[in-house]
């Protein structure tokens, strides 16, 4: 066998300078993270060339009994990790596993309640754009303009008055905790199923710095690849009771064959979250995040909500006339990659919103504290309000001395 670079340099060098960039740049977005070698061992596994439709035991394909003793592992260790029942890991990812749920519980065109994109929803709670809101009568809650946090009297009012037959909480923009009971408390009154979607917070409620909404929800989804710092991939977690209804909308109701190298790679995740070790680092990475919070704050920026609880801020940069889009730019030629972002009641349109979003994972993994964080906010500021490219130039390689000492893992 030849190694990558000889079969095929042109992809290998990509892959190198992707390698760089990583490692060259701090990486502040709230989604992505850097995966240990284990999980990315596990990932570049011979895994992917099975077929393994089917669960364990109950396979359609020969050869499965590896197959069934890793997917075992990956759910056996889900169960353990978060305290549920049931577990599916063959979602790949966050948004097929979000179909799942609409798939498992709803008719087309029954009611779906999700939070609206714009105040920090996710496109499959019910946004126009996705298959979520056409094939479903969809229904959207936001946050008070006031406050800029989610209103459960008005989510109330709306799932009671539009008879919601399925109620998501979580979302991709929103800085501040969940509260899971208070939807559970709701769904309940209504009669409706509640589905929450922690893509974004897993890695935090593993890790105790993130209340569970075990207990609370029918349906829990999540991506693999965000705090959790597992692969590219998806879980969905239940009681007993909906445990056949989920897996049955995922196969055979909305994939084929599981990607076995993820289900693998999600088991060594696990196992990784299930250590002490990750519990301290979901911590540090909400004080990290409150950290730069402060130091935003103090530098006279805007944060939805007024702060964060959790691993994200949603910076609102209206009062520094710098569009959102054209800080994100500014920032990645700076060595600073985050991403532009709505924030509520944005008079700005989508591909050119008031705001960005700053994420806190990636940064913690590499071993960033809190301490630097006023440095950070420094050059976020400085970044944002450039007009030269030397001062952008100049932020770039106090960056880059940071992010070489702080390596990603390998
Ligand atoms: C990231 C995310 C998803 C989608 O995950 P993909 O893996 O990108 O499909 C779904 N819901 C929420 C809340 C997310 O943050």
């Amino acid at each position: 066998m030849h190694s990558l670079a000889t079969v095929d340099p042109q992809v290998a060098e990509l892959i190198a300078a992707e390698q760089a960039r990583q490692h060259d740049t701090l990486c502040l977005i709230a989604s992505e993270n850097h995966v240990s070698p284990a999980v990315l061992a596990a990932t570049g596994s011979v895994l992917t060339n099975k077929y393994s439709e089917g669960y364990p035991s109950k396979r359609y394909y020969q050869g499965n009994a590896v197959v069934d003793g890793i997917e075992e592992v990956a759910t056996q260790r889900a169960r353990e990790l978060f305290g549920v029942e049931h577990a599916n890991v063959q979602p790949l990812s966050g948004a097929p596993a979000n179909l799942a749920v609409y798939a498992a519980f709803l008719e087309p065109g029954d009611t779906v309640l999700g939070m609206a994109l714009d105040a920090g929803g996710h496109l499959t709670h019910g946004w126009g754009v996705s298959v979520t809101g056409r094939w479903f009568r969809s229904v959207r809650y936001g946050v008070r303009r006031d406050t800029g946090v989610i209103d459960l009297d008005e989510v109330r009012a709306l799932a009671r008055r539009e008879r919601a037959k399925l109620i998501w909480c979580g979302g991709t923009a929103i800085p501040r905790t969940i509260d899971f009971a208070g939807f559970a408390a709701i769904a309940q009154e209504v009669g409706a199923m509640l589905a929450a979607d922690v893509a974004h917070i897993a890695g935090l409620i593993a890790g105790g710095a993130h209340p569970s909404p075990v207990g609370h929800a029918d349906a829990i989804a999540t991506t693999t690849h965000k705090t959790l710092r597992g692969p590219r991939g998806a879980m969905l977690l239940s009681g007993a009771e909906h445990a056949s209804a989920l897996d049955r909308a995922v196969f055979p109701g909305l994939q084929g064959g599981p990607h076995d190298h993820t289900t693998a790679a999600i088991a060594v995740a696990l196992h990784e979250a299930a250590q002490p070790a990750f519990a301290e680092y979901a911590h540090a990475i909400v004080a990290n995040a409150v950290a730069l919070a402060d130091a935003l704050l103090e530098r006279g920026y805007d944060l939805v909500s007024g702060g964060t609880d959790n691993h994200l801020l949603l910076v609102d940069l209206s009062a520094t006339g710098v569009p959102g889009r054209a800080a994100a730019e500014a920032l990645e030629r700076a060595g600073l990659v985050c991403n532009y972002n709505a924030v509520p009641f944005d008079p700005r349109p989508p591909l050119d919103p008031s705001g960005i979003r700053l994420g806190t994972p990636a940064i913690t993994t590499r071993g960033l504290a809190p301490d630097h964080m006023p440095e950070l906010a420094r050059w976020i500021d400085e970044g944002v309000r450039a007009r030269d490219e030397a001062t952008l130039e100049r932020i770039r390689g106090e960056v880059l001395e940071l992010a070489r000492a702080f390596p990603p893992p390998a």
